[in-house]
């Protein structure tokens, strides 16, 4: 049976949110972006819109404890209870492990997290796409640099956490979108 409580992973144009759709689908399971959840927030002018919005446009993180506190709301839905996958998070060590700690309550945990790779020069050029198609306001070029710079630093050592407790999957990014879901459903199953 496929894994059904499980993380996509990668850099801010690796094509975990396309991606991220595809597998949901596949699978019946919820799909929790951090990133949708607070893009939606700043929309709405709620206080934690109000709160993230700064660090969002600046292509900063948002601190771990905002973030974990969306996470863990979120993971308590009932439609949560057969699986989720998450995308976006975690994005820090330290969210990797408080996400461990959250579902080891509930008897739980990440069974997989997919790693998508895609070279540095491939990225840069999808997310420039992407601001130019969907006038996300951090997909600038200067936003994109920062946000690349903040993923090598705080965001590439959390795959290693996941490789070291043998839940890291790598599969490449590159080519049809339609590829790239075969290759992550088949390591899934
Ligand atoms: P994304 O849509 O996943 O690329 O996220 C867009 C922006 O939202 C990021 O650049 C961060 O500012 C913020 N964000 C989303 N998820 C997280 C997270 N897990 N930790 C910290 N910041 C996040």
């Amino acid at each position: 049976m496929a894994s059904k409580r499980i993380a996509i992973f990668g850099a801010p144009g690796a094509g975990k949110g396309t991606q991220a759709k595809r597998i949901v689908g596949a699978l019946g399971i919820p799909h929790i972006s951090t990133g949708d959840i607070m893009r939606e927030a700043v929309r709405d002018e709620t206080p934690l819109g109000m709160k993230v919005k700064e660090y969002m446009d600046r292509g900063e993180l948002v601190p771990d404890s905002m973030v974990i506190e969306i996470v863990k709301d979120r993971l308590a839905r009932d439609d949560c209870k057969g699986g989720f996958l998450l995308d976006g998070v975690p994005r820090t060590v330290y969210q990797a492990e408080e996400l461990d700690r959250i579902l080891e309550d509930r008897g739980q945990s990440i069974e997989k997290v997919v790693q998508l790779c895609v070279p540095e020069g491939e990225l840069i050029e999808r997310l420039v796409k992407r601001g130019v198609a969907e006038g996300r306001s951090d997909d600038t070029r200067e936003v994109i640099e920062q946000r690349l710079r903040v993923y090598l630093k705080e965001t590439s050592p959390v795959s290693d956490y996941y490789k070291e407790s043998g839940r890291l999957v790598e599969v490449d990014g590159v080519g049809d979108v339609e590829a790239v879901t075969e290759r992550i459903m088949a390591v899934l199953s």
